[in-house]
C-alpha cells in the first residue's frame, strides 16, 4: 500500500455511515479528489479537528482500485479571520461550491489551486474586500476553464472588438461586433443586450491581469455590480441546478 502526501483545500464534506466521511479536497498536485476518511466522526479521531470546510490541509492518502483513503492530516492554514466574519465566510463558501461544481475529479491543475489559495489568503487579510475577490475569483475561474468569452474579440468574425460597444447574444452566449450584428438578419429575432465599452474593458482587464495586481485597482460600486452581473450570466450557463451557498450572499 503506497501512501502519498498532498496539500489541498477542503471543498465538501459528506457523512458516510456512522463514523466515516467523504472529504472532497482541491489539491495542489492532483486536482480535485474525494477521499474516504474512516472513523473520522469518532470523538477520539485525531484528524477530526483538522477536517473542516475551507481548511488547507497537509494530508496523507492512499488509493485502492476505486477510492482514495485519507489517513493522516494536519492543518496548514485554517483562515481563522475569514471564518470569524460571516459575510466573508459566505463568500468563501460560495467560492468553494462553484469550484466544486465546475470541476471534475482527478484533473490536475495547479493554477486553479493557486487561484483558490490566493483568493482565500487575500480575504483572510482583507475580509472587507470579500465581495470583489469572490467575483474576481468567479470570472478568473470561468476564464481558466474556457467558460467565458474573452471580451476582446467578436465570437463570429474573431476580429478585435471596436472601441465602441458590442452586443451580447443571450441565446448562444456570444459577443458580436457591430458589423456582424448588422450582417446577420437572423439576429433580428434574438435576445440581445448591449455591452458598453467600459464593461468590455473591465471584464477583459480582470481576465488578463494577475489577481494580486487587481487589488490595486480603484473599483467603484457599479464596477462590482457589472463584474457580478457578467460572472453570473456565464456561471449559470454551466450549472444545471442552483447553488446552495448563493442565498446567504444577500443576507450578510
Ligand atoms: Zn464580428
Amino acid at each position: 500500500m503506497r501512501s502519498f502526501t498532498s496539500s489541498g483545500i477542503i471543498l465538501r464534506l459528506k457523512s458516510l455511515g456512522e463514523a466515516d466521511r467523504f472529504v472532497t479536497i482541491y489539491t495542489r498536485d492532483r486536482g480535485k479528489i474525494t477521499c474516504i476518511a474512516k472513523g473520522l466522526r469518532s470523538i477520539k479521531s485525531r484528524r477530526n479537528p483538522h477536517v473542516e470546510l475551507l481548511n488547507l490541509l497537509r494530508f496523507q492518502h492512499w488509493k485502492s482500485a476505486h477510492h482514495y483513503y485519507l489517513t493522516e492530516c494536519t492543518t496548514e492554514e485554517s483562515f481563522r479571520e475569514l471564518k470569524k466574519d460571516l459575510a466573508a465566510l459566505s463568500s468563501a463558501t460560495f467560492m468553494i461550491e462553484i469550484l466544486d461544481r465546475l470541476t471534475e475529479e482527478d484533473q490536475n491543475d495547479e493554477s486553479i489551486f493557486n487561484l483558490l489559495e490566493n483568493s482565500l489568503s487575500i480575504i483572510e487579510f482583507y475580509p472587507q474586500n470579500h465581495e470583489l475577490i469572490r467575483e474576481i475569483f468567479l470570472i478568473k475561474l470561468l476564464g481558466h476553464l474556457g467558460h467565458i468569452n474573452n471580451f476582446r474579440t467578436c465570437s463570429y468574425c474573431r476580429e478585435k472588438l471596436p472601441a465602441t460597444l458590442a452586443y451580447f447574444n443571450k441565446k448562444d452566449y456570444a459577443l458580436s461586433c457591430e458589423s456582424c450584428f448588422k450582417n446577420k438578419q437572423s439576429f433580428l429575432n434574438l435576445d440581445l443586450e448591449i455591452i458598453t465599452l467600459e464593461n468590455l474593458k473591465l471584464m477583459h482587464f480582470i481576465l488578463k491581469t494577475p489577481l494580486t495586481k487587481l487589488l490595486k485597482i480603484n473599483t467603484r460600486p457599479h464596477h462590482l455590480q457589472n463584474i457580478q452581473q457578467w460572472g453570473r450570466v456565464f456561471l449559470y450557463k454551466n450549472l444545471s441546478y442552483p447553488l446552495n451557498s448563493e442565498p446567504a450572499l444577500s443576507i450578510y
